[in-house]
């Protein structure tokens, strides 16, 4: 997972960097804001040994007072700009109350991208190229459907101008927070003293963004997206084993048996796939079942027959079809099905998020689909600070958020007839946003 986000941050420009864990303290409260937001969450280091550090040092909850100091001494001209680096590694929050494997963990693996550019439009475009990365290897790759949505300005990354952020819905019919990108204008640039001298010899001001795709809580949705009754199920470029090899031996032919499933195994190794086979005591029947549950795409069924007639059955771990293949349409057909397979529990996971999308007109509609597992498309008097009380009410009353406004509807100038009013304040509706239950 992490190779195909670093390969397309690669594809767009993007460079890795590896910047300390630990960030002292004097660092961690230049922008106030992002001060203020974080400090809840913040590990703190405090002592080495017996000795109490002179400077306490924060366990990176995420890296921008980390890697600003440095971007101010990197960037002195436009010809250093834009800057875009990215890093991949753990963060940690001290998330109080409730964690959840992989979805909200005290630690997490992600990877963070900080760009740097002259202009504010610039930094614009950056926001959208991320939005782009993310549907190429989320939806794409991953299989996972999502919505970008403007978040309000109550719910936005602490220090930023604006945040973007796309959701998934869970199958229980929750939101669940993916990738974010975050247009943070020149506040940090202001608190870290990133400035660049122009073409015309002038200095100025720079524009940032920084992007943040959790590799763990991904993984958390990919699983919960795509699993069924029978365990996991992968997209076949991301499973850990694409292809497992299950003997089926008759007494005298095990021999026979294993000779031709390490003769495909080695084919599909030098085809760059990863593969596994089960030579266990285990029964093929428990086996089936057992590499089922992992989530392993396709399994490759080898018994006396197969061998015999030179042919191999593949069983599909989405679809639960068998086919018998000959053995030299091997390369092809695992080529094929992989491909197949991962469209298919795409498209299954997209039309099933499609349809939990409706609409509610009234307070007591909403509640009663929220409930029913849906995510609702209002009409909302604001997501600038004067919508953040009717938010409120509707999180008091049916513990659901407004997750902010679709930006493919932003784009389209997409806004309510006249006339349509949030039903909460009864104000004149300035906009659509998506209400619905979260993680
Ligand atoms: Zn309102």
């Amino acid at each position: 997972m992490f190779d195909f986000y670093e390969k397309e941050l690669d594809k767009f420009g993007h460079e890795p960097v590896i910047f300390p864990m630990v960030i002292p303290e004097s660092n961690f409260q230049v922008e106030k804001d992002h001060v203020e937001g974080f400090t809840p969450e913040v590990f703190w280091i405090e002592r080495a040994g017996d000795e109490i550090l002179e400077e306490r040092l924060a366990l990176r909850p995420t890296s921008e007072t980390a890697m600003y100091p440095l971007y101010s001494l990197w960037v002195r001209s436009w010809r250093d700009l834009p800057l875009k680096l990215y890093q991949s590694g753990s963060v940690f929050r001290y998330e109080g109350k409730s964690t959840r494997p992989f979805l909200r963990g005290r630690e997490f693996i992600w990877i963070e991208s900080h760009n740097v550019f002259q202009t504010m439009e610039e930094a614009i475009d950056q926001t959208r190229e991320d939005m782009q990365i993310a549907y190429n290897v989320m939806t794409d790759v991953f299989g996972i459907p999502i919505i970008y949505f403007q978040r309000p300005e109550w719910d936005k990354f602490a220090g930023a101008v604006h945040t973007f952020a796309a959701d998934t819905l869970m199958p229980d019919g929750k939101f669940l927070q993916l990738p974010s990108t975050h247009l943070l204008g020149s506040n940090f640039a202001e608190a870290f003293n990133i400035t660049y001298t122009d073409q015309n010899g002038d200095e100025k001001i720079a524009y940032q963004t920084c992007y943040g795709p959790a590799i763990s809580r991904i993984f958390g949705g990919m699983i919960a997206v795509h699993g069924d009754n029978n365990g996991l199920i992968f997209p076949f470029d991301v499973a850990p084993k694409q292809v497992v090899i299950i003997p089926i031996p008759k007494k005298k032919e095990i021999k026979h048996i294993e000779e031709y499933c390490k003769e495909i195994e080695k084919i599909l190794i030098n085809e760059g796939y990863r593969v596994k086979i089960d030579l266990s005591d285990n029964r093929p029947g428990d086996k089936y079942y057992f590499w089922e549950m992992k989530g392993v795409p396709l399994r490759l069924e080898i018994g006396n027959k197969e061998v015999r007639e030179k042919k191999i059955t593949i069983f599909r771990r989405d679809t639960r079809e068998k086919r018998t293949i000959s053995f030299d349409d091997l390369v092809n057909t695992i080529a094929e099905f992989g491909t197949v397979l991962t469209t298919n529990i795409r498209n299954k996971a997209q039309k099933r998020f499609d349809k939990s999308i409706t609409v509610a007109e009234t307070l007591d509609e909403l509640e009663e689909k929220v409930n029913d597992k849906k995510m609702c498309k209002i009409p909302w008097c604001s997501i600038d600070l004067d919508g953040e009380e009717c938010a409120m009410e509707i999180k008091d009353q049916l513990a659901a958020t407004v997750r902010g406004r679709d930006m493919r509807e932003i784009d389209k100038g997409i806004i309510p007839k006249k006339g349509e009013k949030c039903f909460i304040c009864g104000k004149d509706a300035a906009c659509y946003v998506y209400v619905g239950k979260q993680y």
